[in-house]
């Protein structure tokens, strides 16, 4: 049989064999990297459907889910107003290369809740979004030079997907192949929560840099939470030597709180870049800043961007529904309960099973972070033996119907929709799972 008569004869059994043919057809059965499980045992699951709180993958198992395809799901799975507004939506078109009323209801919301910004503009990923906020940084001052910090990510694209090389100031070293030296000799990588380095980098070179981009509350390298002080001497040295400030808020927009870290640091920064919630479940990234950046972009300014499906009808009936239900009631109150009462639980397994560690939190966002000590503030303080550990307390889980992260370095996010009940669900079986890992190790 040749190789398209058999792919022809597999669509009649779409669940047999999925992980064997998905390898076969993708580059490691996955479209983005950590799904593959590569950093923990066992194999992915294959999800057929998600309904509030949990998942449930192709053989029926029912998970509690504590992933939310990785922050976008602040309401679960299919709320049903946002269902119902993306059903409205498909009725009309998905999309029409021309701005739809949609469009101008989603940058209004947006607006309200990061009021330093008069203007934004739409993508299809926070990638798209950091990535556009670096071109227009660049356009904007006529300096070459940015500054990332060490554990923040903004995306895939090439001048930010640097990793630190140690010490400050040193010149960025690509993380990937495929990104030529040359194309990172103009990005700086610091350590969080150092100001003289910030300081240094600054004295050397302040008059070069265009952008200074971080996540105000790093979550994609653990939660590494900082101090106000050392965000607000960013900012401080941002504006005394011309530099724009990006706050990637691609996580924590419309999550920590309405308007972000942004409000609830009153740091006003130059740019925010938000993604993941702002789409609702569906693809979506967008930049904002005030007028005289903004109006910078195409077509009323030389910096260019564009996107053949940006600002699309469904992504924005998503995007519009999800921030309204946000918007109404107690929300972010429950969204704070639930995040305490998860932390709660954990902490005290983590103390009754003896191994050490602790959990970081922030509202919705947890990290179990499995080491010594207090969790820290810098990616140099995360210790790898924490990711050993978690490797085989993650496969504990998911038989545990507890879907977590497959890396060590990810967050845990709850929704709206999740209760009481489930997460002592996933406390119970973090007890248990921490056992079983402890007693394998013995063994
Ligand atoms: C997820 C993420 C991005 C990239 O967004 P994509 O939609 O995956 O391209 C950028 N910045 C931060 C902080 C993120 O968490």
């Amino acid at each position: 049989m040749s190789r398209a008569e058999d792919r022809t004869a597999t669509t009649a059994r779409p669940h047999e064999n999925l992980l064997e043919r998905a390898r076969a057809v993708m580059p490691g059965g996955v479209s983005s990297p950590v799904r593959a499980f590569g950093a923990v045992q066992g194999d992915p699951p294959f999800v057929a459907r998600g309904r509030g709180a949990t998942v449930t993958d192709v053989n029926g198992r029912e998970y509690l889910d504590l992933v939310g395809s990785w922050g976008p799901l602040i309401l679960g799975h299919v709320h049903p107003e946002v269902r119902e507004a993306v059903e409205r939506a498909l009725a009309d078109g998905t999309t029409f290369g021309a701005t739809c009323a949609a469009e101008v209801e989603l940058a209004e919301r947006v607006l309200e809740r990061f009021p330093f910004a008069d203007r934004v503009r739409f993508t299809s990923s926070g990638t798209e979004a950091c990535m556009s906020a670096v071109r227009l940084a660049r356009g904007a001052t006529g300096r070459k030079r940015i500054v990332k910090f060490e554990g923040c990510y903004h995306g895939h694209f090439d001048a930010l997907l640097v990793k630190a090389g140690s010490g400050l100031a040193t010149f960025g070293t690509p993380s990937s192949a495929g990104v030529p030296p040359e194309f990172t000799e103009l990005t700086d990588v610091l350590p969080l929560d150092d100001e003289q380095a910030l300081r240094t980098l600054f004295e050397q070179r302040g008059s070069e840099i265009a952008l200074v981009a971080i996540e105000p509350l790093p979550a994609n390298a653990g939660l590494l939470v900082q101090r106000l002080e050392f965000l607000q001497l960013v900012r401080e040295l941002c504006s005394a030597h011309g530099a724009l400030l990006l706050f990637d808020e691609v996580i924590s927009g419309f999550r920590v709180a309405p308007g972000g870290m942004t409000e609830l640091t009153g740091i006003t920064p130059d740019i925010v870049t938000v993604g993941k919630i702002v789409g609702g479940g569906m693809p979506v990234g967008a930049y904002m800043g005030p007028a005289a950046l903004m109006d910078q972009v195409a077509p009323l300014g030389d910096v260019y961007q564009a996107g053949t499906l940006s600002g699309n009808p469904l992504a924005m009936a998503a995007g519009i529904a999800t921030l309204d239900v946000l918007g109404r009631g107690d929300v972010y109150k429950r969204l704070e309960a639930l995040g305490a009462y998860l932390e709660a639980g954990w902490a005290s397994a983590l103390a009754r099973s003896g191994v050490s560690g602790s959990v970081a939190r922030v509202g919705s966002i947890l990290w179990l972070c499995l080491q010594e000590g207090s969790p820290p503030r810098a990616f140099s303080g995360v210790r790898p033996e924490g990711a050993s550990l978690y490797a085989g307390l993650h496969a504990e889980l998911m038989q545990r119907g507890v879907w977590m992260a497959p890396s060590a370095y990810e967050v845990a996010f709850v929704s709206a929709v999740h209760d009481e009940a489930g997460l002592d669900r996933a406390v119970a079986a973090l007890g248990e799972s921490l056992a079983a890992v402890a007693a394998g190790a013995a063994t």
